[in-house]
């Protein structure tokens, strides 16, 4: 059953990565409208759009062997015969199923959202690392370990000086005026202010 299927794969980081996130057209796989879980317990229930969204990025995530996740992917989920093709397409952490059963009907899945042509979990893999303050190479270590797939270096930069980079520069700006404002409130209230130095007594000649 599973042996009579045609596999392919396109493993192209460089290629279909798109960290401009401008892309005009929408995935056309955004709404995989064929694809069926098996089962389905979330029961939550988001209240508006910014929602979804949070929930999506806090959403529970799991690693899985590949050879486990394509067993889902032998049975068509209209009919129930087996699926004859398969093609994989990665981009960095997203895996991309493209299926057809013998009796034509065909169904992509992607392993994650997509924002405006970026798959999220790029985005995200990127954003964690920097936050945590790890160095990319801490982590492409371990996870080359675990043959995890991540972005490789080349977009891991460019996703960090595109997008993360710029963000943490506005939070740190917003934060920085939020206490030079406390401050001269602190002065207008004649409660004064507190300095305090780094105590390297540094010296200059
Ligand atoms: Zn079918």
């Amino acid at each position: 059953m599973y042996g009579e299927q045609t596999h392919a794969e396109d493993s192209s980081e460089d290629l279909s990565l798109d960290v401009s996130m401008l892309s005009l057209d929408p995935p056309s796989d955004k709404k995989d409208q064929s694809f069926v879980p098996l089962s389905f317990t979330s029961t939550s229930t988001p209240t508006s759009e910014e929602d979804e969204e949070n929930g999506k990025y806090k959403e529970r995530k799991w690693m899985v062997n590949e050879s486990r996740l394509m067993e889902l992917f032998s049975r068509c989920n209209h009919c129930g015969v087996s699926v004859i093709e398969t093609k994989k397409t990665t981009c960095s952490s997203l895996i991309r199923v493209n299926w057809q059963c013998s009796n034509g009907h065909q169904g992509k899945w992607n392993s994650c959202d997509e924002i405006r042509g970026m798959p999220v979990i790029n985005l995200l893999a990127a954003a964690c690392t920097l936050f945590t303050g790890a160095t990319y190479i801490d982590i492409d270590d371990w996870a080359a370990l675990l043959n995890l797939q991540i972005p490789k270096k080349t977009s891991f930069y460019a996703i960090q000086s595109s997008y993360l980079i710029p963000v943490v520069e506005i939070v740190y700006k917003e934060k920085q005026e939020q206490m030079l404002e406390g401050l001269w409130m602190q002065n207008i209230l004649q409660k004064g202010v507190h300095l305090s130095g780094d105590g390297r007594s540094d010296r200059y000649v």
